[in-house]
């Protein structure tokens, strides 16, 4: 048997590539992590998830000062936000989370962490820093880069990515953000909650073009009542730096009428692009298809020892993704158990307000895969302690299949995310939508919106005329105590 320096070996320090050193390390795997930057954590440390929520929360605040007078409070006239500040606060969320992600955490649970810039001497060893290191699995997680498209003009002038937007050293008066996906729809207002006059620039015809069009198009309102402006269904022919402080973005409309949009600042989020250059993955075998690293239902390259989690696979890019990919390979290459990703129940969440939530089948999904669905819906304007918080927008939307087994969830409303929760629950738990209905939520919450929901689909089934007149049958009930024409005065 040949004996290698490690039993795995990890490229990249983010989500994926820490789940699977922290549990094989734990289980007595003699396990290398390689991470080219100084410090361990990845994007969603970085330059994602944690610096996103985290500016998002500033803004929210922001906004909710400006509306006071909303919730009976008196009027504040509120001074221009210093992004400085607003920066500083990120900087110190990311480095108390750091902490976690430090290399004396990953030593502590008996991991070699290595700084450096690594690449394939074959396909059961690396180059770093001079020195060979060999392992019998590897695990390729070193995630995704924002894509740079092909715009004429965008290689000649300054223009900012989700690595710059959160260190910016003042707020900018105005944005142009293309891309209206989850990033550019967050970072859209809240940017514009902070004083940024922004403009969002898609090719589609709605926002957030995974979801359901009714769900996008709300959060798409709801952030144009904020003040944020949308150019949908155009085709950006052209970038130009004005030289006057400002840049400037040629659209083409759907009718071939060309506008000129003008702003200081250009964010590119217009979708992600794997790591990979560098890594020698040609010269070992491991095929890159266009989204990512191609992988197996085990996350197998075309290398088997050689495994792709997180994003540079192209799936799912999401922290949550990539953990769950972490943890598929750490069943696959330790344990020697074959398990495969399953992502029939994985879910997400557009943090924008209201945040758009969904897990399982969205009814575009349903329609696409030919399922006969039916949908159940209730509306947070129903619900006592939305109405109490102020926050009655959006509606939760139950997808059931013709056997009227659940099959996907989606929620456009508060707190979407920690809501999903217990569909998680749910759907992976097979639960009775009779127990969900029957369970007992505390009141007043936004959560009984999901008993409520699922209680929905039994009221017609519960007080149908059939169960009435059983019940008359029975037990010589009387009916009705009051008239329809009475209830009218
Ligand atoms: C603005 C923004 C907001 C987001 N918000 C959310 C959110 O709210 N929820 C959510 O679930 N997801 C969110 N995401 C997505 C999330 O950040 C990613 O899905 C997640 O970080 C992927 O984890 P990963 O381990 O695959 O990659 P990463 O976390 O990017 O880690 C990859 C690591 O590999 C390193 N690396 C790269 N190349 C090499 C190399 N050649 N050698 C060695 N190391 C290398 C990188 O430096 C990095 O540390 C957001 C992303 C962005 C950009």
């Amino acid at each position: 048997m040949t004996n290698y320096d490690f039993d795995i070996g990890v490229i990249g320090g983010g989500a994926a590539g820490l789940t699977v050193t922290s549990g094989s390390a734990q289980l007595g795997a003699k396990t290398l992590l390689v991470e080219k930057e100084s410090v361990l954590g990845g994007d969603c440390l970085h330059y994602g998830c944690v610096p996103s929520k985290t500016l998002i929360k500033s803004a929210h605040v922001y906004h909710m000062m400006k509306h006071a007078e909303k919730y009976g409070l008196p009027r504040v006239d509120a001074p221009p936000v210093d992004f400085k500040q607003v920066a500083r606060r990120i900087q110190a969320v990311i480095a108390t989370i750091q902490k976690h992600d430090s290399k004396e955490r990953f030593c502590r649970l008996g991991a070699h962490v290595a700084f450096g810039t690594p690449a394939f001497v074959d396909a059961h060893a690396i180059g770093l820093n001079g020195a060979t290191y060999s392992a019998k699995n590897w695990v390729i997680a070193t995630g995704s880069s924002p894509v740079a498209p092909p715009i004429d003009g965008l290689d000649r002038i300054s223009y900012i990515t989700n690595k710059e937007i959160f260190s910016l050293d003042h707020l900018p008066k105005s944005m142009i953000i293309l891309g209206a996906g989850p990033i550019g729809c967050e970072m859209g207002q809240a940017f514009n909650r902070l004083g940024t006059q922004v403009q969002i620039v898609d090719r589609a015809n709605q926002i957030l073009g995974k979801e359901d069009k009714d769900l996008a198009d709300e959060v798409q309102l709801s952030m144009q009542s904020d003040g944020v402006e949308f150019h949908l269904e155009v085709s950006v022919e052209k970038v130009n730096d004005l030289g006057t402080g400002e840049k400037e973005v040629l659209v083409k409309e759907k009718n071939g009428q060309e506008i000129s949009l003008k702003a200081e600042t250009i964010l590119v989020a217009m979708g992600r692009r794997p790591n990979t250059e560098g890594l020698n993955l040609d010269h070992i075998g491991v095929d890159v298809g266009p989204r990512g690293i191609k992988v197996d239902n085990r996350l197998r390259t075309t290398q088997k020892h050689i495994y792709a989690a997180g994003d540079v696979g192209g799936g799912f890019q999401f922290t949550h993704a990539a953990g769950y990919e972490g943890g598929i390979v750490i069943s696959n290459a330790i344990f020697h158990l074959p398990r495969k990703a399953d992502y029939t129940y994985l879910p997400w969440c557009t943090f924008t307000d209201p945040p758009l939530g969904s897990i399982g089948m969205n009814e575009k999904m349903a329609k696409s895969a030919g399922i006969d669905y039916q949908v159940w819906t209730e509306n947070f304007k129903d619900n006592d302690r939305s109405l109490a918080e102020g926050e009655e927008t959006g509606w939760i939307k139950m997808i059931l299949d013709d056997k009227e087994k659940p099959i996907g969830v989606q929620i456009l409303g508060p707190g979407a995310g920690d809501l999903l929760g217990e569909w998680v629950a749910v759907l992976n738990g097979k639960v009775k939508l009779s127990t969900l209905a029957a369970a007992i939520h505390p009141y007043p919450t936004i959560g009984e919106i999901n008993k409520k929901v699922a209680g929905t689909y039994f009221s017609p089934k519960i007080f149908s005329d059939r169960i009435k007149k059983g019940l008359k049958f029975f037990f010589h009930l009387k009916g009705r105590a009051c008239g329809l024409d009475e209830c009218e005065s």
